[in-house]
């Protein structure tokens, strides 16, 4: 069923585009295939109740619509499980279709992703060499070692990478990936539980007693001191004892706003490395590549073709190929060829058309849900009445129509892209924590939707 799990991180990712950055990661990336029935239906698991709700009220037809769109007539409904109805579910119907290996509690490492697996080019072959030698040697060399890099780049590839290679030729080394939020959800949880002293050392023989510790998407890390502060000693312990620390960011440690100053001196104590958007050789050849690990039968023409529209975010690379792959398969060709091509774009540029506002409309529509002026909230004013719908516009703008920092500082006065970046990080993460930012943004979103 490895073409399930190709759909449904197209699927992903056509989510990732419509919810927001925190939404994504925090609801939906964690969802698992748990089953695909006869009757076209799809389980899906989460991690806690909570997380189904959350689903439930925010994303549930989002989830739907998307995923019929990709999987057209293969799907007839979906159903969302906690993790004790998972359990109930899998006891009585153990599942044919067992698709994600990932949940198999042994190994935690997506084995797909391998170095073998890996593409080198330009734009990594630095990255990848420092993990390969963080894997070869853990804890001798680069500690921590701290990539970083945008969307869709390859860093959990890495991550994952590093693990599936030391559980092979290091089995005896204990070894942990968590992301961000996994961390911190543990660590609130031992500060909850009944038995506090008991399970906040059950956490910290958890994470101080490894060899390794990878932690991806620290920048999600919270503004919480409490947090923070128990990574912080983590870090320091693992690290006296030669333990190897990695880490992952979509930014570097100077970038991160909310790292405490003695975190992100630590993180620059080893060796940070970025992944940069592949060139068009490296496009080719993971395309290529993909082609020869899923046996696609493929055009070349196919490959250049694809390599040439999307060049930066590699899932989407990716994507796009399974997609094509897909519509070929679908009217029985032996090979995808250029037409193939030509129509799954067309559906990718037609989604995005529809629908979608211009930066002005945005604008526009903040400046009347807040009542403030055009002229004021792309002008110099610093009040709040003024400065938290400027914030909330440029989200909208770089949330909605993906339009680069600098682009967008423009239309702000000539705004430098790091005020920019800051609006947008400031307002992604009050999401989070605030009800009333939510509903702003959603009730905005409503607001374009009918223009
Ligand atoms: P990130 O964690 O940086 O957002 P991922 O590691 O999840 O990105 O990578 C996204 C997708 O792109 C995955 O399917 C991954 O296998 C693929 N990918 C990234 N870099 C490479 C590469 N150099 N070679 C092959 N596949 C890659
Ligand atoms: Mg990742």
């Amino acid at each position: 069923m490895q073409e399930l799990n190709d759909l449904w991180n197209i699927i992903l990712e056509k989510l990732e585009l419509s919810v927001s950055n925190v939404s994504f990661v925090m609801w939906i990336k964690p969802l698992k295939i748990i089953d695909y029935t006869e009757d076209k239906k799809l389980i899906l698991s989460t991690k806690s109740t909570f997380a189904k709700n959350q689903i439930l009220r925010g994303y549930f037809d989002k989830l739907k619509n998307i995923s019929k769109e990709v999987l057209g007539e293969n799907l007839e409904d979906i159903e969302i499980l906690d993790p004790q109805e998972e359990e109930e579910y899998v006891k009585k119907n153990s599942p044919k279709t067992k698709i994600s290996e990932t949940t198999n509690q042994k190994n935690p490492f997506d084995p797909e992703f391998t170095f073998d697996n890996f593409v080198v080019g330009k734009c990594n072959q630095y990255v990848y060499a420092a993990s390969r030698a963080v894997a070869e040697n853990p804890g001798k060399k680069y500690n921590p070692l701290f990539i970083y890099g945008g969307v869709g780049l390859g860093k959990t590839h890495l991550l994952h990478s590093i693990g599936n290679y030391i559980r092979e030729y290091k089995p005896n080394l204990k070894i942990k990936y968590v992301t961000c939020e996994q961390f911190t959800n543990d660590y609130i949880e031992s500060l909850s539980s009944a038995s506090k002293t008991k399970s906040n050392s059950e956490f910290r023989n958890k994470y101080r007693n490894l060899d390794v510790l990878m932690v991806d998407d620290i920048q999600f890390i919270s503004k919480k001191t409490s947090t923070q502060e128990e990574f912080f000693h983590t870090f320091n312990e693992l690290q006296q004892n030669g333990k190897q620390i990695i880490i992952s960011s979509d930014r570097p440690p100077k970038e991160i706003e909310t790292l405490e100053d003695r975190l992100r001196s630590r993180f620059t104590m080893g060796l940070i490395q970025d992944l940069q958007s592949p060139d068009f050789e490296t496009r080719v050849a993971i395309l290529r590549k993909k082609c020869q690990l899923e046996k696609y039968q493929v055009d070349e023409e196919v490959i250049t073709y694809i390599a040439e529209k999307i060049d930066s975010n590699i899932r989407e690379l990716k994507g796009m190929l399974t997609k094509v792959y897909f519509l070929s398969n679908l009217i029985g060709k032996k090979s995808a060829d250029i037409n193939d091509a030509r129509e799954a774009f067309s559906d990718k540029y037609e989604e995005k058309n529809e629908g979608a506002s211009t930066a002005d409309q945005i604008i526009d529509a903040v400046c009347n849900y807040f009542d403030v002026s055009k002229r004021d909230i792309t002008g110099k004013k610093k009040n709040k009445e003024i400065v938290e719908p400027r914030m909330i516009a440029i989200y909208l703008i770089n949330e909605m129509l993906e339009m680069p920092l600098v682009s967008i500082g423009k239309l702000f006065g000539g705004r430098d892209h790091t005020t920019i970046m800051h609006a947008r990080d400031k307002i992604t993460l009050e999401i989070k924590t605030s009800k009333k930012i939510k509903t702003f943004i959603s009730e905005i979103k409503q607001m374009l939707k009918s223009v």
